[in-house]
């Protein structure tokens, strides 16, 4: 029976491009994710969207003289076209801009504020006597206590990493226009998340498929016990306040990028014309709901979203939440700021996009950080995709389109070690299905590649070019097997490299899409027709290490 998996993603913020790190951190996993399960033939919804909300876009809209709004949809589009060129397959990749979402929101607000669940207090904000505005966190400057760094923002020390809160900052002033700010009362909302704590340690107590930091992280928060926290803010930039008397306010965006997951299912269910089809992912057994997050964002999913749930119930609580850890560039901590970063539309505009979907495949930031280097990049590409993988699959179609008129030759017989290795792939597909389903996507990409490189032990044992002289069915035979190892590894290298996958797929003269035929050691039928064999991956040349290096920690244009 087929299971229904709910893909979720985290939502980025609409105030620049994407960067590598959020790709290993989210992106990557999620499609890797997505793609598996629509080859093993389950119903997947793969949903995300740009987080247009936050005050990273109102202050890149006030540096650009744009509306946030402008910003918002300009990274919106950019967005939509990374996907594409990296192959990220999303069945929804929406806004939190759209009035859908708002009514979700405010739908989730009222039922928790009737249930009491969320209450009023006054608090005490930072106010800008000069811009006659109240500031959010993220609007005050000031020397970070910690470090003292001079350019600490009232959320967050960039220098340290540590959280803050304005009142803490030294000096603090208006990140607007360096007037001192005055504090003033305002009225708001707030969460009540203590009073979720017990229920979430219940919850958390079996959940022992998750990854030990996740669910340590998660279990810290919990014994140190939840607090209440403002759900509302003073700002006219967001989904507003479904109340009378609040039309200065917004809701804030932590508590609705979250409920981003279930407005977007509902607005896909709409679009696809079934509108009810969306408790098919939020209710029932028989649907699971993973979200894929970098670990920065776990208390968000792990504790605050899954509180919010229990507060609204009759929805499914997350079944996993693989969140990864971090990617660092050069060995040093990725900074979009300092420009320390390697931009995705950069790469795009250079390279193919599989050689990157490999490297940060086989170097995911599972459980710990990993680091990406352009000096690895070219090795990786070149010695594994090149010379392992692409060398096996364009020797053997190669010769094979030359000498047995372009089609799959007929084999009489497989001899012992051509059996083993059709074990060996065999044995793969289970192994790999074991690690994909529980999101180990690294030792996953590693059981495959290790076919491959079997393969081409196999094959020059054999070396059917020599054979063919004296004995043309030997040769025959030894290259069926061959073909049916990389008829194996166009499947089990489908979610980690589609775009190669696909291009496989059709010279081996297959139809339709990888996906269709489903997560299972296929073989091509002796006398299919080839087409003509181009090679999957092109070697790069090394000194592309020093161009791209030297890009980095520079002003980008
Ligand atoms: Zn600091
Ligand atoms: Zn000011």
């Amino acid at each position: 029976m087929s299971e229904r998996i709910l893909v979720c993603v985290a939502w980025p913020y609409a105030n620049g491009p994407l960067h590598l790190g959020q790709i290993a951190g989210a992106y990557l996993p999620a499609d890797i994710f997505a793609r598996y399960h629509r080859l093993k033939g389950n119903e997947v919804l793969m949903v995300s969207g740009s987080d247009q909300h936050g005050t990273p876009i109102t202050i890149k809209a006030e540096q650009e003289g744009k509306t946030p709004g402008e910003i918002a949809a300009r990274y919106h589009q950019h967005f939509l076209e990374s996907w594409q060129q990296l192959g990220i397959s999303f069945d929804l990749f929406t806004t939190t801009g759209t009035p859908n979402h708002a009514a979700v929101t405010q739908d989730i607000f009222l039922a928790l504020r009737d249930k009491g669940y969320i209450y009023q207090a006054t608090v005490s904000q930072p106010f800008c006597p000069q811009c006659q505005r109240f500031l959010p966190d993220r609007y005050v400057e000031g020397t970070c206590p910690h470090c003292q760094s001079p350019g600490a923002r009232g959320d967050q020390c960039d220098e340290c990493g540590k959280p803050l809160n304005p009142i803490e900052l030294i000096e603090y002033r208006c990140g607007l226009c360096s007037t001192t700010p005055v504090f003033k009362d305002s009225e708001h909302f707030f969460l009540k998340l203590s009073a979720f704590n017990d229920r979430l340690l219940t919850w958390v107590k079996e959940k022992n498929h998750w990854r030990p930091n996740v669910l340590n992280f998660t279990k810290r928060y919990l014994e140190e016990g939840l607090k209440d926290r403002a759900i509302t803010r003073d700002i006219d930039w967001g989904v507003p306040v479904p109340l009378d008397g609040f039309a200065d306010k917004r809701i804030y965006v932590w508590f609705e990028a979250v409920i981003g997951y279930l407005s977007a299912t509902k607005e896909w269910a709409k679009s696809s014309g079934d509108e009810g089809k969306w408790c098919n992912f939020w209710q029932g057994n028989e649907a699971k709901s993973y979200y894929f997050i970098g670990k920065d964002n776990i208390p968000f999913h792990t504790l605050i979203w899954p509180a919010m749930l229990i507060g609204y119930g009759g929805l499914n609580l997350p079944y996993d939440v693989p969140a990864n850890e971090f990617l660092t560039i050069e060995g040093r901590k990725l900074s979009s700021s300092r420009n320390w970063a390697v931009w995705l539309p950069d790469y795009l505009a250079r390279y193919d996009p599989d050689p990157l979907r490999y490297l940060l495949s086989i170097n995911m930031p599972e459980t710990g950080d990993t680091d990406f280097s352009w000096r690895e990049f070219v090795r990786r590409n070149n010695d594994e995709l090149v010379a392992t993988y692409g060398n096996l699959v364009n020797r053997v179609l190669t010769f094979v389109y030359k000498n047995f008129d372009g089609c799959v030759p007929a084999c009489d017989d497989i001899d012992a070690s051509g059996k083993e290795l059709i074990g060996k792939s065999d044995a793969a597909f289970v192994t790999m299905d074991n690690l994909l389903s529980h999101c180990n996507f690294k030792q996953a990409l590693k059981m495959a590649m290790y076919i491959a490189h079997e393969a081409n032990r196999y094959l020059d044992e054999k070396s059917p070019w020599k054979v063919i002289k004296e004995d043309r069915q030997a040769a025959a035979n030894s290259l069926f097997v061959a073909i049916c190892i990389i008829t194996r590894l166009k499947t089990m290298l489908y979610p980690f490299l589609p775009f190669s996958s696909q291009k496989l797929h059709e010279f081996l003269g297959f139809e339709g899409r990888v996906e269709d035929d489903g997560w299972q050691p296929h073989a091509p039928l002796p006398g299919q027709k080839l087409l003509p064999p181009e090679p999957l991956f092109s070697k790069l040349d090394d000194s592309l290490v020093e161009e791209e290096t030297a890009r980095l920690g520079h002003a980008s244009s």
